[in-house]
């Protein structure tokens, strides 16, 4: 679904993304493992047009996507729930959805979609009127995950849902992931929460200093040495 090929990425003069490389294939949910300035967000933000690489290639189902706009990329089915949220926090609950259904297709079918989206997270549906920024940390994550379903993606990339949440906020997030996947999209998952992540994900990259520097399916990581040492404190 998802190739990406020795992508080099700056932000002005110095260099957060070498050479990396990367596949998806359709409807596995892929996490991104990686400490704090590993490169994480640099390369979502290189794979949804916020950030031009300088070198590499990126295609989407067969199409070079590198170089095309964010509003295209998105067109073209992936949507990118960033970190931190970035709800439009005096607009209600359903005008953020609706912000969501932006791509012509999703918004068409709007509607039926808000329906689904509601069915999935009813506290957004008790709370469509309430303006985002009067929502709880919880409930703002799962209207960020909503607005993100509203457009409809084929692949969804989501920047550290479960941060500053309580734990029990944390398994819902995760079970929310994977019922996205079980609604047949695929995931690009970046998260702190190494543990949980990958025990819902089908294979993992890990990034250092913004460098690819293990991948493997995620029964395999989670029994690496380094990867225990590094990222499971064990
Ligand atoms: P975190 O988990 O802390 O968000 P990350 O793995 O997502 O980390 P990035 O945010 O992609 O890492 O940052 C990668 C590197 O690029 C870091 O060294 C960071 O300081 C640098 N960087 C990120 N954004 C910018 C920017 N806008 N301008 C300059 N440098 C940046």
């Amino acid at each position: 679904m998802l190739e990406i090929s020795n992508i080099n990425a700056y932000h002005g003069r110095v260099q957060a993304l070498w050479d990396v490389s990367l596949r998806i294939e359709e409807a596995e949910i892929i996490a991104l493992v990686g400490a704090n300035g590993a490169g994480k967000t640099t390369l979502l933000n290189t794979i949804s047009g916020l950030l031009r690489p300088a070198s590499g290639r990126i295609r989407f189902l067969g199409e070079r996507i590198d170089g095309l706009t964010p509003h295209a990329i998105a067109e073209l089915g992936i949507a990118h729930i960033p970190e931190g949220r970035r709800l439009f926090p005096i607009m209600s609950v359903r005008e953020n959805l609706e912000m969501g259904a932006y791509p012509n297709e999703a918004w068409k079918k709007k509607e039926k979609t808000l329906e689904h989206v509601f069915a999935v997270f009813p506290q957004l549906k008790e709370r469509a009127g309430q303006l985002a920024r009067t929502l709880s940390g919880g409930e703002q994550q799962m209207l960020a995950m909503g607005r993100g379903m509203m457009s409809r993606p084929k692949l969804c990339m989501i920047d550290e849902p479960s941060s500053g949440l309580a734990p029990k906020l944390v398994l819902e997030v995760f079970k929310v992931v994977k019922s996205l996947r079980e609604q047949g999209i695929t995931v690009l998952l970046i998260e702190q929460n190494v543990q949980h992540t990958l025990q819902i994900a089908d294979r993992a990259y890990v990034l250092e200093n913004g460098r690819i520097v293990s991948e493997g399916k995620s029964s395999e990581l989670l029994k690496d040495d380094h990867i225990k040492k590094a990222y499971l404190g064990l």
